[in-house]
């Protein structure tokens, strides 16, 4: 295990203790989520060393390595998931300007999203940590992914779109990572990145039982504040915050089943709702949200 002994927004020393949530998906250990006293930023800590977190992914329940159709929970997901790569693909159209373009999908997983968009006409590269991941996307879409040392072929200034779907909590040397993106990125390119929002309704009424805390796989907690500070200072603009309202039924599902030790779909169903209609009152509370940033360049 790894403790850092400063923030890693503010890089403020004084830390303190904020929740702390067992990993139900794949070791059943308690892990600590600490809360910055200076910036309010939260993150796992201690966490695994880098080279050690592999293993906290291997299990089948890891959907978007394994692409399990097992159970009901998992049907759904793959179900919201035809719907929601449309949409995800219209909103990078939206977003960037153009019908077609060069995307990176950083963390692409098993690669669905990336074939969404080949075959609506762009080039697609993808960077994907999991070799089982890589060789579903071979096998299944044709789509030759890179490992995560990528980033030295690709050229500065290349890229219309980089996006990333739920992967920057899970990455160690995020600054380095976020410095690529920015190289990569065209002057007038797009990064479209979509987190868990600590701040919501769902994760305020679960508390150490929300899905999305995922912890050790997720090492960083966002709220929208924090993820405004945090990417301004490492050279991007936030242009608009998007909502992810499927997010907050499939995030309460899990929930439920981690704090009553079985699924519930009623309640499930009433909290996503809740959470949403707060988000709709209150904006930028939304249970996942995507964030829309421009490189200053
Ligand atoms: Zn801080």
């Amino acid at each position: 295990m790894e403790t850092l002994s400063q923030c890693p927004v503010c890089q403020s020393a004084s830390l303190n203790a904020f929740i702390a949530c067992k990993d139900y998906t794949v070791s059943k250990d308690t892990f600590h989520i600490v809360q910055c006293a200076s910036c309010g930023f939260r993150f796992t800590n201690p966490r695994p060393e880098e080279a050690e977190a592999g293993k906290y992914y291997q299990s089948e329940d890891y959907i978007s390595h394994s692409d399990t159709r097992k159970g009901l929970i998992n049907n759904l997901y793959h179900y919201a998931r035809k719907f929601t790569l449309k949409k995800k693909l219209k909103l990078v159209t939206s977003v960037s300007s153009k019908q077609k373009g060069s995307l990176l999908d950083l963390g692409c997983g098993t690669g669905a999203f990336l074939n969404t968009c080949k075959e609506s006409g762009w080039q697609v590269q993808g960077i994907e940590p999991s070799a089982d991941a890589r060789e579903f996307a071979q096998k299944t879409y044709g789509l030759t992914l890179n490992d995560v040392n990528a980033w030295e072929k690709i050229t500065g200034n290349s890229l219309d779109v980089v996006t990333a779907w739920h992967v920057l909590e899970h990455v160690y040397k995020l600054e380095d990572e976020i410095l690529q993106v920015k190289r990569a990125l065209k002057r007038d390119g797009t990064f479209v990145v979509a987190l868990p929002n600590c701040s919501s309704a769902d994760a305020q009424f679960y508390g150490q039982y929300w899905a999305a805390y995922d912890v050790p796989r997720h090492i960083w907690h966002f709220t929208p504040a924090d993820v405004k500070r945090f990417f301004e200072k490492q050279g991007f603009t936030l242009q608009s915050v998007l909502p992810m309202p499927w997010d907050a039924y499939y995030i309460c599902m899990l929930s439920e089943k981690y704090k009553m030790g079985s699924v519930n779909y009623g309640r499930a169903l009433v909290h996503g709702w809740a959470s949403n209609m707060n988000a709709k009152k209150n904006g930028n509370t939304w249970s996942s949200q995507i964030y829309i940033l421009k490189p200053v360049k």
